[in-house]
């Protein structure tokens, strides 16, 4: 079977099911970040070529189940694989984390994309923006120049970034201690984050809780809605086990 990867749901899978007797398992990585956490066992890595080139791949490789575990932002390669799967006659599921939820004394903004964060931010007053949005997100705000940017990235961004940025380059886990401090130093006004969801990255929405610290959360991309989705690891060993078990 074939785990589309690049997150820890992804690792755990493959960690899982390397322990189940009769079943091999490839990872696909899309070779984004230099040095990436590898699961366990057989790993590809690299784009397919489009639709075309994973339909391709899952025939040629004689894919019998596909797990899409990629990141909730991660929508082309989902679309893709809701497309490709069933052109290659491969059973295919989503095992997609849950989104975070806001609590009280939770300040959130949802907003339905990047562009509509880079407005609002823009709009507001004068202060010190924490983005935590990625490297590839940054272009949207490099008009703003009545802000401080507070940016953190896994690997350090190419491209238009904004104008007045300092760079901050960790990959987490990251604890609500820490996380205060930063917020504390940077003396942040906003955090701009995505709808991520997990615990890796959760510690900065405490923190800003604790602070008050306003927060702009990006919502996720919608999923395809034919295929089924699972939450985790387990649900998605289950459906291994027995195909067709996963509410579409
Ligand atoms: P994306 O926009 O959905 O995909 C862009 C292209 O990258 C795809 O068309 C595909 O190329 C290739 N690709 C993506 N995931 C792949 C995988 N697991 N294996 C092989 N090829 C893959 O993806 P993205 O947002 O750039 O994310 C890339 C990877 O980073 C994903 O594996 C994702 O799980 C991980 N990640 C993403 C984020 C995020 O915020 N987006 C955060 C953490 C981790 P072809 O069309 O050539 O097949």
């Amino acid at each position: 079977m074939l785990i589309l990867g690049g997150t820890g749901e992804a690792r755990a899978l493959a960690a899982a099911l390397d322990a189940q007797p009769g079943v091999e398992v490839i990872s696909s990585l899309a070779g984004r970040v230099t040095d990436p956490a590898l699961p366990v066992g057989q790993v590809r890595i690299g784009g397919f070529g489009g639709v075309a080139g994973l339909s391709y791949y899952l025939s040629d490789e004689k894919i019998e189940a596909v797990v899409d575990a990629t990141h909730p932002f991660a929508a082309t390669i989902t679309a893709h694989a809701a497309v490709a799967a069933p052109d290659a006659g491969c059973p295919l599921l989503i095992l997609r984390r849950p989104g975070w939820r806001e609590s009280g004394g939770d300040r959130w903004t949802r907003v339905p994309d990047i562009v509509a964060a880079a407005a609002l931010v823009a709009a507001g007053p004068p202060g010190t923006i924490f983005l935590t949005t990625g490297r590839r997100d940054l272009a949207v705000f490099a008009g703003d120049w009545s802000h401080d940017y507070v940016v953190r990235t896994v690997d350090p961004p190419t491209g238009a970034q904004p104008p007045r940025m300092t760079l901050l380059l960790d990959r987490g886990p990251y604890s609500v201690e820490g996380e205060t401090a930063l917020l504390r130093q940077h003396n942040v006004s906003v955090l701009v984050t995505k709808d991520s969801g997990g615990a890796m990255t959760m510690a900065k929405l405490a923190a800003a809780r604790g602070l008050a610290v306003p927060v702009v959360m990006v919502d996720r991309p919608p999923l395809p809605v034919e295929v089924g989705v699972v939450e985790t690891v387990d649900a998605a060993v289950q459906w291994l086990v027995s195909p067709g078990s996963a509410e579409g």
